[in-house]
């Protein structure tokens, strides 16, 4: 792997706007992620291994939990930070950061918000320190887009629960020690449950043969016939809105996450453009190659400003699901498309691992499908903006 020479972009001085707190949260990881995460992703993708030895240091720069509150072991930090620490993973892999959203918005998240003070206490401080690892399992084989369609189910037995059913596509899921589940009772209604590694019946198979995401692992969540104590019912909220909360949680991090991707992709065609000579000068020099890298900067500032100002309403509880949404849903599409063009703008060396460019494209693919389709998150701007919904 080639020298880390990353170089943010900031071209509308955005970090005018940010407090100092904000910047030193984000220069800290920005500098684990040099110093830890570029030297390795690249073998780390090549091999399909989720690189395990990352998990203490993630925990170190506030990664687990930005905004859990400290006495549970979280970093206490506000929306903003929690979003620039997403940022500067994903400038690294996607991958990285999506064990990271795991761990704090589908994980963390559920069991600060829907669990008792007695689940809290147990398992929220070994997830913030990276002791425990957990994972989020919602969608099913036949149930993607359409999780209220779920058919993994418990029934209460009197002193537990029986747990039947199995999930797929699940980040983290191979080697996690708990998993959120969420299943349906004998009502139909949906239920949130802290599942550990170990119960009887209980496996979690993982998904070989991805072509992107390889650094993170994703696996299936098998339950036949599993006890599942009552105690582990997470009791203040059920529905499909419990999920769902979770997920917009991830989703606001994943509209951070992917400025980073895209920032990396387009310093990296940058420099490289000023340094490539073709027809005796600069490609930088041609206006075709200008503008790609003009258009670049220009949807990254755009998309800077709006994922900012998500974040002023996060921390002011004012942002909308849908206006959360809008934003995973641009951000994502601007980061694939800058990085399509950026591995153009290489030539041949840009579908090499010399060049994150790759690696960055491949990965967003999955995030442009995950924690809601590009589709699906259009047809949510459609329903908030006429009322009408256009998904059935
Ligand atoms: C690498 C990876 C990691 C993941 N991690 C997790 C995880 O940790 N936990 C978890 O629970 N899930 C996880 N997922 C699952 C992910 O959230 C789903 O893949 C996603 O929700 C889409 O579901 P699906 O794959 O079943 O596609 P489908 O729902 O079958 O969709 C297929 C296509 O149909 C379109 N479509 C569906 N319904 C409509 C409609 N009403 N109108 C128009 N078009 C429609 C979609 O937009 C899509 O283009 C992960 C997925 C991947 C790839």
């Amino acid at each position: 792997m080639s020298t880390d020479l990353f170089q943010a972009p900031d071209y509308f001085q955005l970090d005018d706007l940010l407090t100092e707190e904000h910047k030193l949260v984000r220069d800290a990881a920005r500098d684990w992620v040099k110093r830890e995460v570029s030297p390795i992703i690249e073998e780390s993708c090549q091999k399909a291994e989720f690189a395990s030895h990352l998990i203490s240091g993630l925990a170190e720069i506030g990664a687990f939990g930005p905004y859990i509150p400290v006495e549970y072991g979280g970093a206490g930090l506000d929306q903003i930070s929690y979003g620039l620490i997403m940022q500067e993973l994903e400038r690294g892999d996607s991958g990285i950061r999506s064990t990271a959203s795991v761990q704090s918005s589908l994980v963390m998240y559920p069991i600060y918000k829907y669990g008792n003070e007695e689940q809290r206490q147990k398992y929220l401080p070994k997830l913030a320190s990276g002791e425990m690892v957990g994972c989020f399992g919602l969608t099913e084989p036949d149930f993607g887009s359409n999780p209220g369609g779920m058919v993994t189910n418990i029934k209460d037995m009197g002193d537990h629960y029986l747990l039947n059913g199995a999930k797929l596509w699940i980040s983290n899921s191979p080697f996690a020690d708990i998993a959120i589940v969420w299943a349906k009772n004998e009502d139909g209604r949906i239920k949130g449950l802290i599942v550990e590694r170990g119960m009887e019946g209980f496996s979690t198979p993982e998904t070989h043969n991805k072509w992107s995401l390889r650094a993170s692992a994703t696996g299936e969540l098998v339950f036949d016939n599993v006890k599942v104590p009552k105690e582990n019912l997470l009791p203040n909220k059920d529905g499909l809105g419990a999920p769902l909360g979770c997920l917009d949680s991830a989703r606001y991090g994943i509209a951070w996450g992917t400025i980073g991707a895209a920032m990396d992709c387009y310093d990296t065609a940058l420099r490289y453009s000023k340094q490539r000579i073709q027809f005796g000068k600069p490609i930088a020099g041609f206006q075709l190659q200008q503008k790609k890298l003009a258009e670049m900067i220009t949807e990254i500032t755009k998309a800077q400003f709006i994922t900012w100002r998500l974040g002023v309403l996060r921390n002011e509880g004012r942002a909308t699901s849908a206006q959360i949404s809008m934003c995973k849903r641009n951000n994502v599409d601007m980061a694939l498309k800058i990085a399509r063009d950026a591995r153009q703008m290489l030539g041949g060396m840009g579908i090499t691992g010399e060049y994150p460019i790759m690696r960055h494209m491949m990965n967003l693919e999955s995030v442009v499908t995950y924690e809601g389709t590009h589709d699906i998150h259009l047809l949510i701007t459609g329903l908030d903006i006429t009322g009408e919904n256009a998904f059935v």
